[in-house]
């Protein structure tokens, strides 16, 4: 894989292997739509102003681990205040054209390392699109590698809760704490994983399992976490039915993305990149594009 040296951003990029026209060639003469497995990562999402999520593998900026949440009361209020902060513009975040485009496409699957739900969003508003339509495409099954914000999960016993239930009743438990605390929970900062800067969070009333008093959490992947065995499964399944896999908006920093990467290497499978700065898996593609990833799919899509 070629290289060049981008003085602006003071790193190392990444080269094309060729023009996008001709790797969408083989993304839809050589094979078909339904023959790729899709890896979409946080450059899926920038367009949609969803800000990079911390991976399981990758160290978090503010240290909040799975073994923090379980141990420290205190942590695990600040980070539900944090969440409770963020969510509703969290939860207002739209697909960009490039969801929208990709759901254009039949294909294996898609295999998510985002945890913000524009996928099934974007199949949605093109599902609405098609209604009146005969014969119109299945869409693509999508797998949430690292789980889905919108939702929350008992640590106990795997109870699981709608996210705007979650919100309702934390906002019921704490009545005063957004104008205690001076803020707007639309205007502040949404960090990575949905939650807010926010320091003061003493006080802030978490809510447990309504069911059997566990603790409750976000239904996403921590660092320290790892993906449930059931989802790596199905993640896995569409991978190897699939004849190759295109990695979308991914750095491919996170193992549990790579892993993909390097499977489908092994099998001789054909491998695309569609990223714009540089991955841990530029040594296996066989096709390199460099473009913006709405522009690679629009451009997909339009075949
Ligand atoms: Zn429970």
């Amino acid at each position: 894989m070629a290289v060049i040296f981008d003085p602006l951003r003071g790193r190392v990029r990444p080269e094309a292997s060729h023009p996008d026209a001709a790797i969408i060639d083989v993304l839809t003469k050589t094979y078909s739509d339904a023959d790729w497995a899709v890896l979409t990562g946080a450059g899926m999402s920038t367009d949609s102003g969803v800000p990079d999520y911390r991976g399981p593998d990758s160290p978090p900026r503010n240290p909040m681990t799975i073994q923090t949440f379980l141990s420290h009361p205190d942590q695990r209020a600040r980070y539900w205040a944090r969440s409770w902060m963020g969510w509703p513009r969290m939860r207002s975040t739209q697909p960009n054209q490039a969801h929208l485009a990709l759901a254009e496409l039949s294909l294996a699957g898609i295999i998510t390392q985002n945890v913000d739900g524009l996928h099934q969003a974007a199949a949605e508003a093109v599902a609405a699109d098609r209604a009146t339509e005969a014969g119109a495409p299945a869409p693509s099954p999508v797998i949430d590698l690292h789980g889905s914000l919108d939702r929350v999960i008992c640590l106990s016993n795997g109870h699981l809760f709608d996210r705007d239930w979650v919100q309702r009743r934390l906002s019921e438990l704490n009545p005063d704490f957004a104008e205690a605390v001076g803020i707007d929970p639309i205007d502040v900062e949404t960090a990575p994983d949905g939650d807010v800067e926010l320091e003061d969070t003493a006080g802030f009333a978490v809510l447990d399992c309504p069911e059997c008093g566990g603790l409750l959490k976000p239904d996403v992947v921590y660092f320290g976490d790892s993906v449930p065995a059931a989802r790596v499964q199905a993640a896995n399944r569409i991978a190897d039915e699939a004849a190759g896999l295109v990695v979308l908006g991914s750095s491919l920093a996170v193992l549990s993305g790579l892993r993909f990467v390097r499977a489908a290497a092994k099998e001789g499978k054909p491998v695309v990149i569609v990223t714009d700065g540089p991955t841990r898996g530029d040594e296996f593609a066989d096709f390199r594009s460099i473009s913006r990833v709405a522009d690679f799919v629009t451009a997909w899509a339009a075949r």
